[in-house]
């Protein structure tokens, strides 16, 4: 468990000048540790002697500045967690160590020579290298290979002709940052233009605004506009997209769009390119950051605008450590900078359609696709008492058939990896449980392997049941290898693509099967929600959703939104091109009342339906939630630790205390784990109760037999 607190050391040299936000190297303990500097004061609550000189101060100029710092004392302060952690979270790794990083990537670059004549007329029979020589020539600076590449695949031997010519040179560029190349932007249509008009006329300062457009309606093209408008003002400009909308696609997008040096921040990145691009953020020399989630944290001196893409998303929430919404964060740090932010989505999260309706952001609405194609239409096929092969019902199958025979691709959506979600005996019922896990194993590998998706148990499946020592186990229900199994033998001539986390395992992999998906190859695509975002196929008419019913009966009381932007991200992959497209929905719930508003009036009219039940329950974004999660070994330690720190709050307060009750998932990788709801009808009356907590929780008894943690607004309650 992190420490709270911050700690006092004497300067290393009494004379020097130490700069709030610089790292430096102190013993804690025994431990030589990396600290931040928060604060230089000429008193400390501990007498002198009793103080410990810094080591060494590693940077000359501080690797926190001051708005960066403020933004990070105010996360802390807001999600209750400790500010060293805070800090730590939002440093790149490699900045966190001592030693300078090793590992550092070089990103290779062309630079045009001076006019060499006489070869540069030799080019006249090399259209290829004419063309990749203008190109490098139009700007001052180098040009990365990588942009190069994306722009005219199969560049890298007219390049190495060029070079050999003399015409150009290769340059390395620091590690992280490229450069980008203009090119020409289309026309905006009349609602972008009409979505431009209002973003340029807010006033200055902070100004956030909601884009709600419709899956194609063309808002990158709006966010592209301002993004050129802020960079021509001089400033930098933050690019926050969730792990899978940061497709090869927006960053070819960005690369081939901006004459502008561009750090990209995403998980696989090394530690080294991670810390060249937050110092080129820091310096003012990256013109854009285009990253996940923890780009958030990075510093910008000239920063202009933020821009959040699919803000609906939930991988925006860090599920453990500094649990912080990186969205939230980006309002604060708007609001802070007094800039403009851009949320995008065609799907916006019930909070910010409710803060948009308030009045309290720019509310935009792009309402039909930028290029003229009809958003497709979504239609119930109704699975009770019908059988289904591999998911898939036989009407399903009927309606895809068309298409392929057209020569169109169909993409098949289920939010289940693996073979089957559970295997169990015939004879008695019994179901493969995990044995640490309050949850069933999944098949794998077609029925060869268990796994447990919550704590990573692997093992070979039983030839037998372990309750009646039957042998008729069968697979139940079915995921993502299953349904590509079963389309596989159902149509034996069409390529069919998997996307999955176990199938993207391997780097490159997602990038080839795209690749061959643009390129016509694959015309069946299965996969979960990695398929909902941010690609275009020109040729899919068709989409079936297989498994909707999850959303509308859980526990967690976002699972219906979510189920809801779900089905209209997916079905928004259909019918982006020329052809029209269709989207088929299994379900044995054809009734259910959200289903049925979502299906008539579309995500909209969901909403209008979601938000009237929120607010009955007083739920988010009615009502403000915490949660206090406590786990452990042994079954009463949660428990015990819960009602101690329930005890804390005021029981005539307008606070209610629900719980402790055990978690839905009661057992998770061994651990018992139970949880303490808060819930207020305002931040202001939860807050405090929280920073009580902050206090006094540490010393609470059993404290220390449990782990524990706050979850400020969480987004689910598991
Ligand atoms: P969204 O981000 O809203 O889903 P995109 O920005 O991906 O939409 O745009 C969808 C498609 O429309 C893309 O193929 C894009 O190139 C095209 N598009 C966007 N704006 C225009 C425009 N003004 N003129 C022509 N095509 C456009
Ligand atoms: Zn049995
Ligand atoms: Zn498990």
């Amino acid at each position: 468990m992190p420490l709270d607190g911050t700690f006092d050391y004497l300067a290393h040299d009494p004379a020097a000048e130490i700069a709030i936000g610089s790292r430096v190297l102190v013993r804690f303990g025994r431990r030589p540790l990396v600290g931040i500097v928060l604060a230089v004061h000429s008193d400390s609550a501990l007498p002198i002697h009793r103080l410990r000189a810094i080591d060494q101060l590693l940077d000359d100029e501080p690797v926190i500045d001051a708005p960066l710092l403020k933004l990070l004392r105010w996360t802390a302060r807001y999600y209750h967690h400790p500010i060293g952690d805070t800090l730590a979270s939002a440093l790149p790794a490699a900045l966190r160590r001592a030693t300078a990083p090793t590992d550092r990537h070089r990103n290779r670059g062309w630079r045009a020579l001076a006019r060499n004549n006489e070869n540069s007329r030799a080019l006249i029979r090399a259209p290829r290298q004419q063309e990749l020589r203008a190109l490098i020539r139009a700007t001052d600076e180098a040009v990365a290979h990588s942009t190069l590449l994306a722009r005219h695949p199969g560049a890298g031997r007219p390049l190495q002709a060029l070079a050999e010519r003399g015409l150009i040179e290769a340059v390395e560029l620091p590690g992280g940052i490229e450069r980008g190349q203009a090119a020409a932007a289309p026309t905006p249509t009349s609602a972008q233009q009409a979505a431009l008009d209002k973003l340029a006329s807010a006033p200055s300062g902070f100004a956030p605004a909601l884009i709600e457009g419709v899956t194609g309606s063309g808002k990158t093209e709006v966010y592209f506009r301002r993004m050129q408008a802020a960079l021509d003002a001089g400033g930098q400009v933050l690019y926050l997209a969730p792990e899978i909308g940061l497709t090869p696609q927006l960053i070819d997008r960005l690369r081939t769009r901006f004459d502008a040096a561009i750090g990209l921040l995403h998980s696989q990145r090394s530690d080294g390119e991670r810390a060249d691009v937050w110092r080129a953020a820091q310096r003012g020399h990256a013109d854009i950051i285009v990253g996940t989630r923890s780009a958030v944290f990075t510093p910008m001196p000239r920063l202009g605008l933020i821009v959040v893409d699919e803000e609906h998303d939930g991988s925006y929430k860090q599920a453990d450590g500094l649990r912080y919404h990186a969205r939230d964060v980006a309002l604060k740090r708007a609001q802070d900078a007094g800039i403009a932010i851009l949320l995008g989505s065609a799907t916006p999260a019930l909070e910010t359609l409710y803060n948009a309706r308030q009045g309290r952001y720019a509310h935009i609405r792009l309402a039909t696709r930028a290029t003229g194609a009809s958003l497709p239409a979504i239609r119930l096929i109704d699975v009770r008492s019908r059988p289904l092969d591999g998911g898939l019902s036989e009407s399903l199958i009927a309606h895809i058939k068309p298409h392929l025979e057209a020569g169109n691709q169909v993409m098949i959506f289920i939010n289940r990896r693996g073979f089957a979600p559970a295997l169990a005996c015939h004879d008695c019922g019994w179901i493969a449980p995990c044995e640490r896990c309050d949850a069933s194993l999944t098949v794998h590998r077609g029925g060869a392997q268990l796994l447990c998706h919550h704590c990573g148990a692997a093992g070979h499946a039983p030839h037998a049941c372990s309750a009646c020592g039957s042998e008729s186990l069968l697979a139940l229900g079915a995921g993502t290898q299953r349904v590509a199994g079963a389309l596989r033998s159902r149509f034996p001539d069409i390529a069919v693509a998997r996307f999955d986390r176990d199938s993207m395992a391997r780097r490159g992999r997602l990038e080839a099967q795209l690749a061959d998906v643009a390129n016509g190859t694959t015309q069946l695509l299965v996969g979960t929600q990695m398929l909902a975002k941010g690609h275009d196929f020109a040729r899919l008419t068709c989409v079936g959703v297989l498994d909707v019913d999850g959303g509308l009966f859980s526990a967690d009381f976002r699972a219906a939104e979510h189920m809801a932007q779900i089905v209209t991200q997916v079905a928004g992959r259909a019918g982006r091109g020329d052809l029209p497209g269709e989207v088929w929905l299994q379900t044995r719930n054809p009734e259910h009342p959200l289903l049925q508003r979502l299906l008539r009036e579309g995500y909209v009219g969901f909403c209008g339906a979601a938000l009237a039940e929120r607010e009955q329950t007083a739920l988010p974004p009615f009502g403000y939630l915490a949660l206090l999660r406590a786990e452990a070994l042994e079954m009463l330690h949660p428990q015990e630790f819960l009602a101690a720190a329930a005890a804390t709050v005021p029981a005539e307060g307008q606070v209610a205390c629900w719980g402790p009750v055990p978690a839905p998932m009661a057992r998770r990788a061994g651990r018992h784990r139970a949880h303490l709801l808060l819930h207020a009808a305002t931040r202001a009356l939860l807050h405090p109760i929280l920073d009580h907590w902050q206090a006094v929780l540490p010393d609470l008894p059993g404290a220390r037999r449990v782990r524990w943690s706050i979850d400020v607004d969480p987004q689910d309650l598991l």
